[in-house]
């Protein structure tokens, strides 16, 4: 019978509880979901009073208060009208897929552990080594973000400069060259690090050449020269999309032995659509490699794959040794924590792995092109239209464009007004000092007429 203890019985209050609960995941993967917003701290507490108790509130209570006001207090980014930042459309297939992976609860750090949900995993990280044309001993593990990814490969770099320089450089400070289009998180990685940060001039469309990487070089002495051990471009800049000159940048780093790192955290999912590959021609010459499969890859929160040419150098950077861990340290095992500043990881990549299994690769290409057309008709309707004027042409899905006359007041109250009707969610951006309108676009849900609605509200 039931031996369980209580909190972890299997009786039919909790069985009651796991059809409620799988009933809201099904829901809420299939709803049409209002696109709420955030309320006030004082307001949540008046209508939950406190949740955590001595004796509990019991399923039926904490499920309540869930669904009816903590979820609607969280803004619906699948929402097709959701425009800010960079938006998220799982599927069904990752979104439930997530559910089951989590009540399997794998560790998904070493082989030992994980092999099964890891080989999974390395599936999908295949897919997209081999949609930026890596080579086939390139690997790599899923981590939580674009920032974590990033900062790990900034990490692995600075070994291998640091293992194949001098033994005194090992305490020296080291530099990296990046556009100032580049993705925050860089300049946060280089703060954590503690390696200075060279800034090459991005040009009028936010595009970094080998030519400005190259300048940016020049204007380094010797000495800040021998400290520079990397040099990293964007492929889909987060407030333009702009991909970076990936030719250019690639063949320059290689010329100079810097490691090239490629940020394709939003854009990288454009690798699977033809109307736009060629402009990451030049990403297969990468050391390494993020792409937020959170962002435009159809699934949940959270997850970057960070891929690097040679996982031996990321190995060799970010192995943990301790007593507790040699039973780990099987030679031929691909343990994921090795490869990222982690040890304890989900294996965050499943959901998209089985998505993946399930749609096939044609899918991914269909449903990324299809926010590709979907921004240019936008593009089309800003041009035709006397109230908007577009900023630049779009490359990959984020639109960029200005309300003629309007003062960076009117774009803010404009957007709260459009957030707290639940019209749509766009927040104003800048462009060379300028506030102007950025609308990213992955919801492959998000349709010509959604953008009409938010082109006529600012009339
Ligand atoms: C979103 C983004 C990041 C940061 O990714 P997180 O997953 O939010 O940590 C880094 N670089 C680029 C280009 C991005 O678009």
């Amino acid at each position: 019978m039931n031996s369980r203890p209580p909190m972890h019985a299997f009786d039919r209050g909790a069985k009651r509880l796991s059809k409620r609960i799988l009933r809201y995941a099904l829901k809420r993967v299939r709803m049409d979901p209002p696109l709420d917003h955030a309320v006030p701290a004082e307001e949540l507490r008046r209508r939950v009073g406190h949740t955590v108790t001595l004796e509990g509130i019991g399923a039926a209570r904490a499920m309540s208060v869930w669904e009816n006001v903590l979820a609607p207090a969280c803004i619906s980014i699948d929402h097709p009208r959701y425009f800010s930042y960079v938006p998220a459309a799982p599927t069904e297939a990752a979104g439930l897929f997530d559910v089951a992976a989590s009540a399997a609860n794998i560790f998904g750090g070493s082989w030992q552990e994980g092999a099964g949900a890891i080989f999974a995993e390395n599936e999908a990280l295949r897919w997209i080594a081999d949609l930026a044309g890596m080579a086939p001993d390139a690997g790599g593990v899923f981590v939580s973000g674009g920032t974590a990814g990033n900062l790990s490969a900034l990490v692995a770099a600075r070994w291998k400069w640091r293992h194949e320089s001098s033994a005194s450089m090992s305490s020296t400070r080291g530099v990296i060259i990046a556009s100032r289009a580049a993705h925050s998180s860089i300049n946060q990685a280089a703060q954590v690090m503690d390696v200075d940060v060279v800034w090459a001039q991005d040009d009028d469309r936010g595009r970094l050449s080998g030519e400005a990487v190259r300048a940016a070089w020049q204007s380094l002495s010797a000495e800040q020269q021998r400290r520079t051990f990397c040099v990293v471009a964007t492929g889909g800049t987060t407030n333009v999309g702009i991909v970076d000159d990936l030719e250019g940048v690639g063949q320059f780093s290689a010329a100079h032995g810097l490691w090239f790192h490629v940020d394709a955290a939003y854009g990288g999912a454009a690798l699977a659509a033809p109307s736009v590959r060629e402009l990451f021609n030049g990403i297969e010459r990468a050391d390494s490699l993020i792409v937020d499969p959170h962002k435009w890859l159809f699934a949940p929160f959270d997850s970057c794959a960070l891929l690097y040419r040679d996982p031996r150098v990321a190995r060799a950077a970010h192995t943990q040794h301790a007593e507790y861990l040699d039973a780990l340290r099987h030679d031929d095992d691909w343990n994921p924590s090795d490869y990222a500043h982690h040890l304890t990881r989900r294996a965050r990549g499943l959901p998209l792995w089985f998505s993946l299994a399930v749609h096939g690769t044609v899918a991914y290409s269909e449903s990324v092109e299809r926010s590709l057309t979907v921004t240019r008709e936008g593009a089309d309707d800003i041009r035709m239209s006397s109230h908007l004027e577009l900023v630049l042409e779009p490359e990959l899905s984020v639109l960029v464009f200005r309300r003629r006359g309007w003062t960076t007041e009117q774009y803010y109250a404009w957007s709260d007004k459009v957030l707290t009707d639940g019209l749509a969610f766009v927040v104003p951006t800048s462009w060379r000092g300028e506030t102007v309108l950025r609308m990213c676009l992955v919801n492959p849900a998000t349709t010509r007429d959604d953008l009409r609605l938010v082109f006529d509200s600012l009339k």
